[in-house]
């Protein structure tokens, strides 16, 4: 998935790390470079071309965020100006209806009843919700029997649809079954062709009227790129659609569907196929989706993590307190619980690539317990043995250590780290004074 564009992007963007001070030409040029990436990938031109100047309205002339380098920086923004171009956050499936009316449409071979069968495995494992699987695909010949066989596999119920009826008898039928048998979704696989044809679109616009669905989903190949971007395009204006799904994403290695189809029809990719086994459906998340193709495993979550957790004027009077040696066994404890709400240490070292597999990394076991007994010791502690450490002697040692469930030798590491800590972030800051900066990425 994406593997042509995530390689280019990669190397690109390698090449604007390398910089240690970025200029203007500098991301001009990577700019130009994203947008040949992208024009290869099979992307809209309009569509690279409205991405590329709102990336270059944010990146050029921005005040550089403190936490980042300015090549990092850049970097995020196409990612998220990736994500908003894929539909931002994502998009949820309307399931309001009693029973919701899901309507699959789409050309032949697009994929369309596989997908039925794997929406109704995904609702029922996900959503716990009961699906009627409804035949009404009377015009490719052995549909029929096609969605049968996979509802069996599956052991979800499929409407027992004749090839005599049309659509809309079966459709109808279908609904007033799921309806007495109290389905919580119907999935219809509607008739497809092999091109669009205006018969098609006549049968899609009645039965709509008629049965009023909450989502009319279009099946199309990514592998097809601007066709799919096209197909979606057309339906969308005939028929009104609320999203797309896109099938065998998994041997799309560019990516242009993907990147185009919300932009030029301003419909949501809802899902996509990744395979032609019946678990092989995904929800389609952009944000996760344009991290994967910056291929910077978790790092861009990390930084936001961090962002999050780190309240910016906390974080200045920590900085103010750092610089006048005021940090304390406080302030230790308040960035002991931060780094406990970004999620388990061992966690947060694994999303720095490269980290794991360094040597001094490589056996390092972190026992979080440990963490939880230094935040035990801290608490103990009265405000003014906090706040001046230094006080701390052998009797208050023994009272804190029997106060916190500890030992004294405990008690003695903790102090030890505290002091060698405060060394540490005091060495960073005098660093960062100069200018040189701690990469996350590098
Ligand atoms: P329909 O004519 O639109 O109903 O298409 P089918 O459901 O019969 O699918 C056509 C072919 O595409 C079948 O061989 C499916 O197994 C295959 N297919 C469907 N979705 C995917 C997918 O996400 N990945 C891959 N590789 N194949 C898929």
């Amino acid at each position: 998935m994406f593997d042509n564009l995530s390689e280019k992007l990669n190397t690109i963007f390698k090449k604007l790390k390398g910089h240690g001070h970025l200029t203007e030409e500098h991301i001009n040029k990577a700019l130009k470079e994203v947008k040949l990436a992208l024009l290869e990938a099979d992307v809209n031109y309009k569509v690279v071309k409205e991405f590329l100047n709102r990336v270059k309205e944010k990146a050029i002339g921005q005040e550089v965020m403190r936490s980042l380098t300015p090549a990092q920086q850049v970097i995020k923004i196409v990612r998220d100006e990736l994500t908003t171009l894929m539909g931002g956050s994502g998009a949820e499936l309307n399931l309001k209806g009693m029973p919701s009316i899901i309507m699959l449409v789409g050309l032949q071979g697009s994929g369309k009843t596989t997908t039925c069968a794997k929406l109704a495995k995904f609702l029922k494992e996900k959503g716990g919700k009961s699906s009627y699987l409804v035949p009404a695909d009377t015009y490719r010949p052995a549909a029929i029997e096609q969605l049968q066989k996979l509802g069996q596999q599956l052991g979800i119920e499929v409407f027992p649809a004749q090839n005599s009826q049309t659509p809309m008898e079966i459709c109808i039928n279908a609904l007033t079954e799921a309806r007495r048998r109290g389905y919580d979704a119907i999935i219809i696989d509607t008739a497809g062709r092999l091109h669009i044809d205006e018969k098609m679109m006549d049968e899609l616009k009645q039965l709509k009227e008629r049965l009023m669905p909450q989502e009319i989903l279009l099946v199309a190949d990514a592998m097809t790129g601007q066709d799919a971007v096209n197909i979606a395009k057309t339906f969308n204006q005939a028929l009104g659609i609320t999203g797309v799904i896109l099938t065998k994403m998994e041997g799309d290695a560019r990516g242009g569907a993907a990147l185009s189809i919300k932009a030029v029809t301003q419909k949501p990719i809802k899902f996509v196929g990744v395979g032609e086994k019946l678990n092989a459906l995904e929800v389609f998340y952009p944000d996760r989706v344009a991290s994967r193709i910056l291929g910077m495993g978790d790092i861009l979550s990390l930084i936001e993590k961090a962002e999050e957790t780190m309240d910016v004027q906390k974080a200045k009077e920590l900085e103010r307190k750092i610089r006048k040696s005021e940090f304390t066994l406080e302030d230790f404890r308040d960035q002991l619980r931060r780094i406990r709400k970004m999620g388990s240490l061992e966690q947060i070292l694994s999303m720095i690539p490269g980290l794991s597999q360094m040597k001094q990394f490589k056996n390092l076991q972190i026992d979080e317990r440990e963490l939880v007994r230094i935040e035990a010791i801290i608490n103990s502690m009265t405000k003014e043995e906090r706040l001046r450490p230094e006080i701390i002697n052998g009797k208050r040692r023994k009272r804190i250590a029997y106060g916190s469930g500890t030992t004294v030798q405990e008690i003695n590491r903790l102090l030890k780290n505290y002091n060698e800590t405060k060394k540490m972030i005091k060495s960073f800051t005098k660093k960062g004074k100069k200018g040189k900066r701690i990469n996350l990425i590098d």
